[in-house]
């Protein structure tokens, strides 16, 4: 095979470590933004993995076959090698070669690190800022990226509305829409960076698919269970096609396993959940607003019953210090309204009571070691602890989560420190409030977990210089949240 252009476009990719090795992707499309140019043909495509970035001392290789029913993605699982190392990985098909990627195994089962670094983000709505937080995160030494989803919006470009960057096309439906879609995001360069520069661990949320969806309903009352499954088939496994995921999460028809654990030795696991794919419907309506009968239904369900059975024996089960529930929507219930009444986004963890109240009563009940959640959604940076009674300020707290802000998404930001001492005024749960865009680096230790909340004070143009707005650590043993 030659190509008359790159087909390294999209770059390189790599996530879920483990103790002897990780997923190694990339696509080939040297036409990304119209299917991808490549002939209905399979390709293959070589790799290697190297201790050095020259890829002088290759250590693992192997070769992939590229496929036209999977858009010519490459997921290539390597094995065999050591232990908590740094490595180097690049491909090659035909002529071509791709960047080289950096990437490191988990520690081994047993061993406990002596300290993890790391970062989550979500929400990079491509049209409402640069990725000017991923150029920074990828100049950071971290360990791994974890993304929580909003990775894609789903909606049209549309000539008019201000926003700095340009959607190609129409709302995306088919496969080949969504195709395209991850293409176009996947073509920036500072997204591209921090890829490069570590393993991703990734989750959905609902832009991936479409906004607000639950389950098998979409948003829209007027499209009925069929073709929005239809539709989910063809989201689910263009997601699956860009993302560094294992080949055991390669979707079937509308469904697709992605909750799963990452474990880093002792030190760390992450427990990845999905509260999309099977939560029932929003209760009184997409919105936010009072509460109605239909939040207390004990049969209410955001995990879905299986994968809540999963998560808590996963819990109980955990040899780690630190369990990182890394998941979309918020948990800490937070009355979103000044004054008097009491209004509820219906679409987060406290809109579905029996759920949130199973959960906080396990980790109350249980005690698994340090739970710490991690949440993206929301377009704004907070820091929670989380309480067995959230209108009781004495009531015990069984919990943490630390709540990222958006890359992009919603577009430039503000502090709005008003608005955080209303909210800290109303809901006791509530220890940070920030309305600025960026991302939340974490250094954990045995001893101690510090959650930095990195900001960039624009997205409207390229440049904005990071800033550390607040630190906040959690002490092992002490569930919450303490100044740093
Ligand atoms: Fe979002
Ligand atoms: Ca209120």
């Amino acid at each position: 095979m030659s190509f008359r252009e790159n087909p390294f476009k999209l770059g390189v990719a790599s996530g879920e470590p483990s103790p002897t090795g990780f997923l190694l992707w990339t696509r080939l499309a040297p036409d990304p933004l119209n299917g991808g140019g490549m002939p209905p043909v399979n390709i293959e495509v070589d790799w290697q993995v190297a201790v050095d970035e020259q890829m002088t001392k290759v250590v693992a290789r192997g070769t992939e076959v590229a496929i036209p029913d999977l858009a010519h993605a490459v997921h290539a699982e390597v094995f065999g090698l050591q232990p908590d190392r740094w490595y180097f990985y690049r491909f090659r098909a035909g002529n071509e070669i791709s960047p080289v990627g950096r990437t490191r195994t988990a520690p081994a089962n047993e061993h406990l690190l002596d300290g993890l670094r790391f970062a989550f983000a979500s929400c990079q709505h491509y049209e409402t800022g640069y990725y000017t937080a991923f150029e920074h995160m990828a100049r950071e030494d971290l360990d791994v990226i974890v993304h929580l989803g909003d990775y894609i919006y789903e909606g049209a470009g549309r000539e008019g509305d201000g926003r700095v960057r340009k959607h190609t096309g129409q709302e995306i439906e088919t496969l080949e829409d969504y195709r395209n879609r991850h293409a176009l995001y996947r073509t920036d360069k500072d997204l591209q960076a921090a890829h490069q520069a570590c393993p991703w661990i990734v989750t959905w949320d609902d832009h991936e698919v479409d906004n607000n969806y639950a389950a098998r309903i979409s948003q829209d009352a007027d499209v009925d269970v069929d073709s929005f499954l239809t539709r989910r088939a063809h989201a689910y496994q263009a997601y699956y096609e860009h993302m560094p995921l294992r080949l055991g999460a390669k979707p079937r028809g509308a469904d697709m396993q992605l909750y799963r654990r990452v474990p880093f030795g002792r030190l760390l696991e992450f427990q990845v959940l999905d509260t999309r794919q099977y939560r029932s419907d929003q209760p009184c309506g997409d919105k936010t607003g009072p509460e109605c009968e239909a939040v207390f239904d004990p049969q209410t369900t955001i995990l879905g019953d299986e994968q809540e059975q999963w998560l808590y024996k996963t819990l109980r089960e955990s040899p780690a210090t630190w369990n990182a529930i890394a998941q979309q929507v918020m948990v800490a219930r937070v009355d979103r309204t000044p004054g008097e009444a009491r209004e509820f986004s219906m679409d987060k963890w406290s809109s579905y009571r029996a759920a949130l109240d199973r959960f906080t009563g396990f980790l109350d009940e249980a005690k698994p070691s340090n739970p710490v959640v991690l949440t993206g959604d929301i377009h704004t940076n907070w820091a929670c602890d989380l309480m067995l009674d959230f209108d009781d300020s004495n009531s015990k707290v069984v919990g943490t989560e630390y709540i990222g802000t958006s890359i992009t998404s919603s577009g430039d930001g503000a502090p709005r420190e008003d608005h955080a001492a209303e909210l800290q005024s109303e809901n006791p749960c509530v220890r940070f409030f920030n309305g600025e865009r960026g991302y939340v680096s974490c250094e954990v230790t045995p001893d101690r977990w510090l959650s930095k909340y990195q900001v960039v004070e624009y997205v409207s143009r390229p440049g904005a210089p990071l800033v550390t707005r607040a630190q906040f650590v959690t002490e092992n043993g002490q569930p919450g949240v303490q100044e740093a």
